[in-house]
């Protein structure tokens, strides 16, 4: 008998759980902050093909419409690639708190800028060009362009929406999970959010993004317990180490979001945690040799830079180079498994 469309929906769900309970999670950070449909698309075909258990994306139904269309394209070319059955990720899409980095725009200030143009080489999205207004749509508000800036000319903006519609419009366009930035002090207004969001998504897994800028260990024991409440036996707590640092394929660079993860293992609270914030292909083997458990991996910046060579050039996905980003994108996801 033909399964009915909510017996396929708990499936997927349940599929989810034996991919967290294996520690395969492999999530590919295409951005928060990243509204480039095409590339999202990319990024999706690439992974999809390469074995992505997820694709964390920004909340805009055009971007999660982009990741589901990459996803279908990738299952009807499984078969070239030798894939007899191909995994469609979890869509995931992110959204955030004011003051978390991961939703933040940055914008720079003509009255303080010099016109040194120091920013625009360490931008890692390309957002920044000569004439010194950064593209929105590009801005993942990594922070790389201040951090650069002499003159104190670069501010963020924290871009308002009306979540619940918009959320909802996400979940329409194909979005299974959500996931918010909550790295903010108060527990308040993060459990606000966190109230609205699982009541849209009331079985689905839903996940939390938090590092430690602002909460010691006890306070992000606290956060992540009364996020429970709401979501037992359903919450993925993505550990973040440094936001948006995973640049380098180093140990040093992956150490603090092992260090993260390590704090919210040893809570022993019933969560799937995934490693995130300064992760590459050494995190997985880091983690392990730390005895530190995870249930995945969430690459961003470390993965998209991997296949940008290949999706970024105008023959794409010609000429081999789908192949070629592919295989390197595959080598990254297996570092997940144990
Ligand atoms: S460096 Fe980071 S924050 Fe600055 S424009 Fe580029 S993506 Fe945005
Ligand atoms: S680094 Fe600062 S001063 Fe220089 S171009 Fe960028 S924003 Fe302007």
């Amino acid at each position: 008998m033909k399964p009915t469309g909510e017996s396929v929906a708990v499936d997927r769900v349940e599929l989810q759980r034996q991919l967290l309970q294996a520690g395969r999670f492999f999530k590919l950070i295409c951005g928060a902050g990243n509204e480039d449909a095409e590339e999202v698309y990319k990024l999706s075909l690439v992974y999809t093909l390469a074995g992505t258990a997820s694709i964390d994306l920004s909340a805009k139904p055009d971007v999660v419409a982009a990741a589901k269309r990459a996803v279908e394209d990738a299952v009807h070319l499984g078969g070239t690639f030798g894939i007899t059955e191909v995994l469609r990720p979890y869509l995931t899409v992110s959204v955030g708190m004011a003051g978390d980095p991961h939703v933040r725009k940055a914008r720079i200030l003509e009255e303080a800028c010099t016109e040194c143009n120091a920013c625009i080489p360490v931008c890692p999205t390309e957002a920044i060009p000569s004439s010194l207004v950064i593209i929105e749509s590009r801005c993942i508000g990594c922070g790389a362009c201040a951090v650069a800036c002499q003159d104190d000319a670069v501010a963020y903006a924290h871009k308002e929406i009306e979540m619940e519609g918009v959320l909802l419009d996400c979940l329409a366009a194909g979005a299974e999970n959500i996931e918010l930035h909550a790295a903010v002090r108060d527990h308040e207004p993060v459990l606000k959010e966190w109230e609205l969001i699982t009541r849209l998504l009331p079985k689905n897994f839903v996940s939390v993004c938090l590092d430690r800028r602002y909460l010691s260990n006890h306070e992000l024991q606290v956060r992540i317990e009364r996020m429970l409440e709401r979501a037992p036996g359903r919450l993925i707590v993505q550990a973040d180490g440094i936001p948006m640092s995973g640049g380098r394929d180093d140990y040093n660079t992956t150490l603090q979001a092992i260090a993260t993860a390590d704090i919210v293992a040893k809570t022993k609270l019933p969560v799937f945690i995934l490693l995130s914030g300064g992760t590459n292909a050494k995190t997985g083997e880091l983690a392990q040799a730390c005895g530190v458990p995870f249930a995945g991996l969430s690459i961003g910046t470390f993965a998209r830079h991997l296949v940008y060579e290949f999706i970024n050039d105008p023959a794409f996905p010609r000429n081999g180079r789908l192949e070629a980003a592919v295989e390197r994108a595959r080598a990254l996801v297996a570092t997940c498994q144990p």
